[in-house]
């Protein structure tokens, strides 16, 4: 019985299993192990972790639980939340690519890289990442620049952040941004750190730099109020988990940008 059972376990696998940006995890917020279907994504070759969106009929084994996966960046390591964060992403890019976006085709799933490729015409569609400049902004010894989103209903105040256009590099995003956002320049711009962003794709390149010059005017659809605050004297910011709030505090705190 005990043979037949441990037999049974190693044909399943560690799952991440979605429903939209829900992952399905046990009490302990580990994953679980599942059996192994042919549209599964393969997820890590070898390793036996596969990826799957929730099937219509799949029934939910007793003791699991759905957890949004933004509540899972304060629960797991960085490691483990990135690994769960690649998953979503692949999962919604193979979603999003079941037709080639040059003949129209129906696409295939590549058997060996992350690739949908055309049958008709050859074409292979690749994940892709949109990089995104994100900017924490001091003037003097004790003061920083923090914004309002104009669409965030909450009092929180954030950083400057916003798309790399094409043909633009980073330093060039973060000046135009700021300009953009904030009407003010920017010297001093250092590339502090990164953090995949899965809500969709996005890879969020953190940089400090200090003010220049210019008076803080506000572009009005996207930033509510925006200010210099001292140190001492924040407002409501970013939560802890966020690439965000890891860079106000390695400015004002002076703490590491990297969690363990
Ligand atoms: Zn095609």
């Amino acid at each position: 019985m005990s043979d037949q059972r441990s037999e049974q376990d190693s044909k399943l696998s560690l799952a991440y299993i979605f429903k939209h940006h829900e992952l399905l995890v046990d009490q302990h917020l580990q994953l679980p192990r599942v059996e192994k279907l042919d549209s599964d994504l393969n997820f890590i070759a070898g390793d036996q972790i596969i990826a799957r969106d929730l099937h219509i009929e799949e029934a939910i084994p007793e003791g699991l639980q759905w957890i949004p996966i933004r509540q899972l960046i304060s629960q797991w390591s960085q490691v483990e939340f990135e690994q769960a964060s690649r998953a979503m992403q692949l999962l919604e890019w193979r979603r999003n690519h079941k037709f080639c976006s040059h003949c129209g085709s129906e696409t295939e799933v590549h058997s060996s890289e992350y690739a949908m490729v055309c049958p008709a015409c050859r074409y292979h569609q690749y994940p892709r990442v949109q990089p995104c400049v994100i900017t924490v902004i001091t003037r003097g010894d004790d003061e920083i620049l923090l914004a309002k989103n104009a669409k965030n209903k909450s009092n929180m105040y954030g950083l400057i952040a916003g798309f790399v256009e094409v043909g633009e590099t980073l330093e060039a995003a973060v000046q135009r941004e700021t300009l953009e956002e904030v009407g003010i320049k920017l010297k001093n711009i250092q590339y502090l750190s990164s953090q995949p962003w899965p809500f969709p794709s996005n890879l969020m390149i953190a940089f400090k730099a200090e003010y220049d010059s210019g008076d803080l005017v506000l572009q009005e659809e996207e930033i509510s109020d925006a200010q210099f605050f001292k140190f001492d004297q924040l407002p409501e910011i970013p939560f802890a988990g966020s690439i965000a709030y890891a860079m106000i505090q390695h400015v004002i705190h002076q703490t590491p940008m990297h969690k363990k």
